[in-house]
């Protein structure tokens, strides 16, 4: 019954990692405070993750394992009115199909909770049971019954360093989000919440790198676009220090991308990428979040213009610091 669903599952869930950012990209859409990620052996043998978001109700648990049920779009038009980080109904279904699952939930006011359970896809029943306000999740064995798949998971550590990216991301996204995550008893983050993200950044990267960050820089005309940025040779890691958000998701984007090197011209230094964290607002209209599963490519209406509006601000940044 549940062959489409491990296909789509293929293509959204290839790793613990995407496990943990749909089931977190889930908890902030519920509007959660605070979310706690705990694994055992990298996720590779459990995935609980619990927030105090709005839960869910016995009713729509019966649902959310099935095929394309979504609460967050309601007709077609809303696709280009997308104001959360979900929308496609595909998370649940996809993480049900390859693993023993249960959602456990109880919403906001509610005497008692309910609990569902999925194993390899098959989906019990609603069941009525105490819990605490919100939702917790625990994904059991994920591919179990996918070989392929399972072997293509990496060790418990290097498994680890995809989940600390993702939880990286998301805290450094929301930082008024109390944020932890736990490893076979150990806690890795334990992040309280903030109020700017500068003080989640230091946390990540050094009271160093943030003593050399210029300082924020803020316009507001098509698209309102703040961050920091810091040249190259304070990059000490291989590869990007460069996060981008746009409307609060983590995006990969070329022309972004192209945008700060170019900013950057001519003072690249030892082939280092300048540091970069960039949150980026547009209107829903202007882009198209629908073009992959996993939601980390999306499609300006007008590239053109994003690119230009990212490097003219970072060219007016880099140039005020430099008198
Ligand atoms: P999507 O996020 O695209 O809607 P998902 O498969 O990720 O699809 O989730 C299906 C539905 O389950 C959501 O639309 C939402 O109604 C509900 N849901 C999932 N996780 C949570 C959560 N942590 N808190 C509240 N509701 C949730
Ligand atoms: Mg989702």
């Amino acid at each position: 019954p549940s062959v489409i669903n491990k296909i789509a599952a293929g293509e959204l869930i290839d790793r613990s990692a995407a496990v943990v950012k749909e089931l977190i990209e889930n908890a902030i859409d519920a509007e959660a405070k605070r979310i706690d990620v705990y694994l055992e052996d990298g996720g590779r043998k459990l995935i609980r993750i619990s927030d105090d978001g709005v839960g869910i109700d016995a009713e729509d648990l019966a649902l959310v394992f099935r095929s394309h049920t979504t609460s967050k779009l309601s007709s077609a038009e809303d696709l280009f009115a997308i104001n959360t980080l979900g929308f496609r109904g595909e998370a649940l279904p996809s993480i049900g199909a390859v693993s023993n699952s249960k959602i456990t939930s109880r919403i906001r006011g509610a005497i008692s909770g309910a609990e569902i359970k999925t194993e390899g896809g098959r989906i019990g029943d609603v069941r009525e049971c105490g819990a605490p306000e919100g939702t917790q999740i625990e994904v059991q064995d994920l591919f179990f019954n996918t070989p392929v798949r399972k072997k293509f998971m990496k060790t418990a550590p290097t498994e680890m360093s995809y989940i600390s990216d993702v939880l990286t991301r998301f805290a450094l996204c929301y930082p008024n989000i109390h944020f932890t995550l736990r490893h076979n008893n150990r806690t890795v983050f334990n992040l309280p919440p903030v109020q700017e993200v500068i003080e989640r950044i230091e946390t990540f990267f050094g009271s160093e790198l943030k003593k050399h960050l210029l300082s924020a820089f803020l316009r507001e005309e098509l698209f309102s676009l703040k961050g920091y940025i810091a040249p190259p040779f304070l990059n000490k890691a291989n590869g990007r220090l460069q996060f981008i958000f746009l409307n609060g998701r983590y995006i990969k984007d070329t022309a972004i991308y192209r945008a700060i090197s170019d900013a950057y011209h001519g003072k690249l230094m030892n082939k280092r990428y300048p540091i970069v964290f960039l949150f980026l607002t547009v209107a829903p209209s202007e882009v198209d979040v629908n073009v992959h599963p996993t939601k980390t490519e999306v499609r300006f209406r007008n590239k053109s213009v994003v690119f230009n509006y990212v490097l003219s601000t970072l060219k007016d940044a880099l140039n005020k610091s430099q008198p």
